[in-house]
């Protein structure tokens, strides 16, 4: 699974992301972030998430 540069979601079996259509992906990346509901949660806010997936916690 990779995750993507531009906002962190993480992209399984395609080489684009799915949130922000963006081809920069990583493998390299650590902690694994579920967003279900990004206008209720804080970590989203924290985060800077707006659509619900699973994001990296960082990247390297
Ligand atoms: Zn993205």
């Amino acid at each position: 699974m990779k995750a993507c540069k531009q906002c962190k979601a993480l992209v399984k079996n395609s080489n684009k992301c799915p949130v922000c259509g963006s081809e920069d992906l990583t493998e390299k990346w650590y902690g694994l972030v579920v967003i279900l509901n990004p206008e209720k949660s804080e970590l989203a806010k924290l985060l800077n998430i707006n659509v619900a997936g699973e994001y990296a916690l960082q990247l390297e």
